[in-house]
């Protein structure tokens, strides 16, 4: 990605969280053979949160009440050894940054792997951690006490205002004052990893493009093909750092160029691993090379430099020549890199001046 978001230290919503952490840590992984499955057992907020989404007569499904007694059913008859796997399984699992990173011995947990454990436990599991996300953090119940998910949002994009989608750099991210928002992106898939379905750290707004046409159910920690792990960029890595895109071209005539005359370099000094996932998972190459060769964008710079320079009154154009006045175009663009493309614009620009076409 081209710059990481910022992540809002505190926040009510995180709440959903907590509450999961301590009923899978404490209630699920501490369930004793010899002591019967009670709701007194559950931290007060969320055995007040279950009885009254279970009350509510409104509410047709069993989100909370059942599943948490039958998930506790089976701990029961787990070993300690397998409780000790989980509670770490679960712990790792959160620990998105270090997943990301591959750092501190931090290995993921697949629910393949839990499925291969217990089968009715990884079923019961994965339709529970998804209704988190999808249905249970927006019951009154659940809103009440850790509010709405579209008030995070507007705080989120207030503090990250760049308003541009930091996967592509291409699109925008919808403001606060919109009736809509863009998703919140599961970065480690809900359907491979259990456990972090409301982990905000996992959850990263993204564009409609990169959310539903690229990245889709794409696992950024393991390569595909090979099933190898592989480092990603960390949505909210607290370190800024340095991507060179270098764009080129050997197509001397603008006006029929396409992206098949287009080659785009990513590179990194710091990050080039995570530079070579974000642009397989995010499908960015051709995307920037579709940007170069379009007519409102990538030639569209070129007008900028040849016909509209022209057009110029002889008093413009005799304190810039075209080659200053391109000079200054790039220049510009890279004041204000995450303006209208211009990341790419100043590229693309060096190149036809390279490639000699001004
Ligand atoms: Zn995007």
């Amino acid at each position: 990605m081209l710059f990481p978001y910022i992540y809002i230290a505190n926040h009510s919503i995180y709440t959903l969280q907590t509450w999961m952490d301590d009923l899978f840590l404490n209630v699920w992984c501490n369930a004793d053979p010899a002591v019967d499955y009670d709701i007194e057992l559950l931290p007060d907020d969320l055995k007040e949160i279950t009885l009254e989404i279970e009350r509510d007569a409104r509410i047709k499904k069993d989100y909370l009440y059942g599943p948490i007694e039958s998930v506790y059913k089976i701990f029961q008859i787990f070993d300690q050894p397998t409780k000790d796997l989980l509670s770490q399984a679960y712990r790792n699992n959160n620990s998105i940054e270090d997943l990301c990173k591959q750092q501190n011995g931090c290995t993921p947990f697949l629910y393949s792997t839990l499925h291969t454990l217990h089968g009715a436990l990884s079923d019961k599991l994965e339709e529970f951690y998804k209704s988190l996300f999808t249905d249970v953090i927006h019951l009154n119940a659940v809103q009440a006490r850790i509010g709405k998910v579209d008030v995070h949002y507007d705080e989120f994009v207030t503090l990250n205002d760049e308003r541009k989608c930091p996967f592509c750099g291409l699109n925008s991210i919808k403001g606060p004052n919109r009736s809509v928002r863009d998703a919140y992106d599961h970065y480690l898939p809900k359907d491979v990893y259990p456990f972090n379905s409301i982990n905000f750290r996992n959850l990263a707004p993204m564009c409609h493009e990169c959310n539903s046409s690229h990245k889709l159910r794409q696992d950024p920690i393991t390569n595909p093909t090979t099933h190898v792990r592989r480092r990603a960029f960390y949505p909210y890595d607290a370190i800024n750092y340095q991507i060179e895109i270098n764009i080129d071209f050997n197509h001397n005539d603008i006006n029929t160029l396409t992206e098949h005359h287009i080659q785009v370099t990513l590179t990194s000094p710091t990050h080039q691993d995570e530079v070579d996932t974000w642009k397989e998972v995010f499908g960015i190459e051709e995307r920037y090379k579709e940007k170069c060769a379009s007519k409102t964008d990538g030639k569209y710079w070129f007008i900028q430099a040849t016909d509209e320079y022209h057009n110029y009154p002889v008093e413009v154009k005799a304190i810039y020549s075209q080659s200053t006045w391109v000079q200054k175009m790039i220049d510009d663009a890279n004041r204000n890199k995450f303006s209208v493309g211009n990341f790419i614009k100043a590229q693309y620009l060096e190149n036809c001046r390279r490639i000699g076409v001004f």
